[in-house]
This record gives C-alpha cells, structure tokens and sequence, in this order.
C-alpha cells in the first residue's frame, strides 16, 4: 500500500472548462427567490471539489469498465446502475471499500488488512479515496476564470414537482431552481501526490474524457451542467519524470515553486506511455 509517510512526486493540473451549458449546483437552501437556491462565493458560480469528484469518478468508471483495465481488485461502480453491470463478468476479487463488514472490524484489524497491500483497494478507490483510505488524486473547486468585477449570471428556472412514488409529474407543484448560465470559463485546479504508473493511466483516460466533454452538478438530465476541457497547464515535482526529472529538494530549494511542463505535450506523451503499460493491446 502506498503511504503517505514519503512523498514522491506531486502533480498540479489546473484545467481550464469550457461550459457548454447553464449549470445547477444547489447550495441545499432555498431563497426567496428560488426553492433551490445556487450555491455561490463572493458572488461568483462555484462547483464544489466534491461535486468534481463524483463527476470525474464516474466518467472513469464507465470507461473503466468498458476497456477491462487489468486489475486483481474489481473496480467499484458506484455510479453505474448494477443492472448495467450484470453481463460484464467483472473479473477479480471485491474492493475492500465495498466490504460492508470492514467498518465494523477493529481498528488494529482494519490496519492489518490494509498493511503492505496494494491490492485490497481497486483503482478507482485508491484514486479517488474512500470510506477506507483517502486518495492520492485531489478534486478542487471550480471557480469562474474571470476577472474580479465580471461577476456571473444566476437565473431562475421553472421546473415541475416529481411524485415521489410514481416518478412522474405532478400537478400544481412549481418548483424553482436556479442555475448559473453558461458564462466565463472555469478554473479548476487537480492535485495529484504519490502518482503510480496505474494512477498516471487513468489520468490519461481521465484528461482525454474531460476533453470530450462531461456533466456537473445536478439536472444533468435536463441537459445542464456540461462543461468541456479546453485546456490545461502543469506544475511538479517528480525525480522520476520521463520528461524532466526534479527532486524534492530542488523543489525546496526553489521556495516551493512547481516545474511548469513546457510542453503539454510530453506530459501527455509521458501519461499514454504509462496507459500503454497497464492497458496493452491484446495479443501484445
Ligand atoms: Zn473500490
């Protein structure tokens, strides 16, 4: 298991999103003008790291499963319906975060479980954390990259109340929500620390999907929340880059500044080679 006791590389990505469409995140409250009311700071739209999460964990899963990426542990799908999943024949042993006897174990139990093992977790799990472990890959939030007095658009939009019990539309029951319209581009900062060979391949899968484009937030249904990778910058340290090594020390020795990538694309070059070696073709 990789621990957190040594630091071997960090990674920063800050990607630059395009929305393509309103988006609706709900601070949870209503307001007086809105019964969902859209989460904001300092008067700008903002996607919450947690809801980034859930969106990149499940825009991996899906490709996860389709491509059978190798792995002893079976990916947890925790987004995927499990009717969807049913004729997959996943292979490998289950990921001890769906082990619904682990939290009820002693602690000094659960640390034996998870000493010295890489494999108990699948990589989905290791990636992103769990109820078990947190991850190496940290999601920050998403803020408007605009400039400080270009504030962004909120508008309230008109929905109609769904019965709980039959799902369908119910008469005489409005319901407000309110979204931020599609704007200003979004930064959105990635951290990742510790990056294994197996990490570094699903960030590629990851920054290839992203750049497809993907939902956030809620009524993704309604065709709102999508949002699309234009771009991104990266900074690290790693001594064992294959584009351009830098240590740790150099790293301190610098004040903290991060090594930009000069080329973004050899980082790629240096993520797909690491694809290429956890995913190879068949018959390779
Ligand atoms: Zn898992």
């Amino acid at each position: 298991m990789q621990t957190f006791a040594e630091l071997k590389n960090r990674y920063v990505i800050d990607c630059t999103l395009t929305p393509e469409a309103a988006v609706h995140v709900g601070s949870g409250e209503a307001s007086n003008i809105a019964d969902s009311a859209a989460l904001r700071q300092a008067g700008g739209a903002l996607i919450p790291g947690s809801s980034m999460r859930g969106a990149l964990r499940s825009l991996l899963e899906r490709v996860v499963v389709s491509l059978g990426v190798p792995g002893k542990v079976k990916p947890c799908v925790l987004f995927a319906a499990p009717e969807a999943l049913a004729g997959l024949n996943l292979p490998g042993v289950e990921c001890l975060a769906n082990d619904k006897d682990f939290p009820k174990l002693r602690a000094e139990e659960q640390e034996r479980k998870l000493a010295g093992k890489e494999d108990v977790l699948c990589d989905l799990c290791q990636l992103f954390g769990s109820t078990v472990m947190a991850g190496r890959l940290k999601t920050l939030d998403a803020t408007p990259a605009t400039a400080e007095d270009v504030k962004s658009v909120f508008v309230v939009r008109h929905g109609v109340g769904i019965n709980r019990d039959t799902h369908t539309a119910q008469e005489h029951i409005k319901y407000d929500f309110e979204v931020a319209e599609k704007g200003p581009d979004y930064k959105f900062p990635l951290e990742i620390e510790n990056a294994t060979a197996r990490d570094f391949a699903l960030l590629y899968i990851l920054l290839m999907e992203m750049r497809q484009g993907f939902a956030v937030g809620g009524k993704k249904n309604q065709g709102l929340g999508r949002v699309r990778m234009t771009g991104y910058t990266v900074g690290y340290f790693d001594p064992e880059s294959m584009v351009e090594p830098y240590s740790l020390r150099e790293f301190l020795v610098a004040r903290g500044a991060l090594k930009p990538v000069a080329n973004g694309e050899d980082f790629e070059t240096q993520l797909a080679a690491y694809f290429e070696q956890v995913c190879p073709a068949k018959g390779a």
